[in-house]
């Protein structure tokens, strides 16, 4: 994936895998030859894409996560954001759903000012079914979206896009 802006292009390699790999989430030259062997072989502008990364001292790696808490509090303590509902990259949401979980505890200890618990299970009570939507379809729809896992599903997605029936 490139993504140009004014000043700058981000470079996005993404690749799906059948079960989970092991790699050291510290050691960045591991995680450059995991991307070299995935993507190594691939043609268009890829061989520069990779030229760029491995120079690259804003590199970054990572599996595609979801955080999914059973409670999002305890004592005086309470997640928003990544912390307590990540979405992951494939909502395209996190952002939008850290600052609506900061607005809606905000409001919630607005609601009851003497009373956390109160507030903190109101602040969940309200959230938690639009995030639980969100994570679902970033797991289903994000998914094959993003990492078609093989030709048929990419196939179907591009058909999907050139349909108009995706914003992506
Ligand atoms: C590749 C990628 C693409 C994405 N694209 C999009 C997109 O297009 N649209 C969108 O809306 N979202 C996108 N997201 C998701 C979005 O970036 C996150 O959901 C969002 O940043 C979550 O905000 P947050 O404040 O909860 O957590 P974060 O942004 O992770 O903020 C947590 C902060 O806490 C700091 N921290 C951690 N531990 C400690 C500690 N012990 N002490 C002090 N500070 C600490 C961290 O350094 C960080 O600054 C993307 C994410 C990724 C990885």
């Amino acid at each position: 994936m490139l993504n140009g802006y004014d000043d700058r292009t981000d470079i996005g390699f993404g690749f799906r895998t059948d079960a989970e790999i092991a790699y050291d989430y510290r050691d960045r030259s591991q995680q450059q030859r995991l991307i070299q062997q995935r993507c190594g072989d691939l043609g268009w502008k890829v061989p520069a894409m990779l030229a760029s990364v491995a120079g690259d001292d804003d590199f970054y790696f990572d599996r595609i996560n979801q955080i999914r808490m059973p409670c999002w509090s305890r004592g005086r303590v309470v997640l928003v954001g990544d912390a307590g509902y990540c979405v992951s990259p494939l909502a395209g949401l996190g952002g939008s759903m850290a600052i609506i979980g900061a607005g809606r505890l905000a409001a919630a200890l607005e609601r009851y000012p003497d009373d956390h618990a109160s507030a903190f299970r109101h602040y969940e009570d309200e959230l938690r079914p639009f995030v639980e939507q969100i994570q679902q379809r970033a797991a289903d729809e994000g998914m094959s979206t993003m990492c078609p896992a093989d030709e048929a599903e990419l196939a179907a997605r591009d058909r999907e896009i050139a349909a108009g029936h995706m914003g992506w």
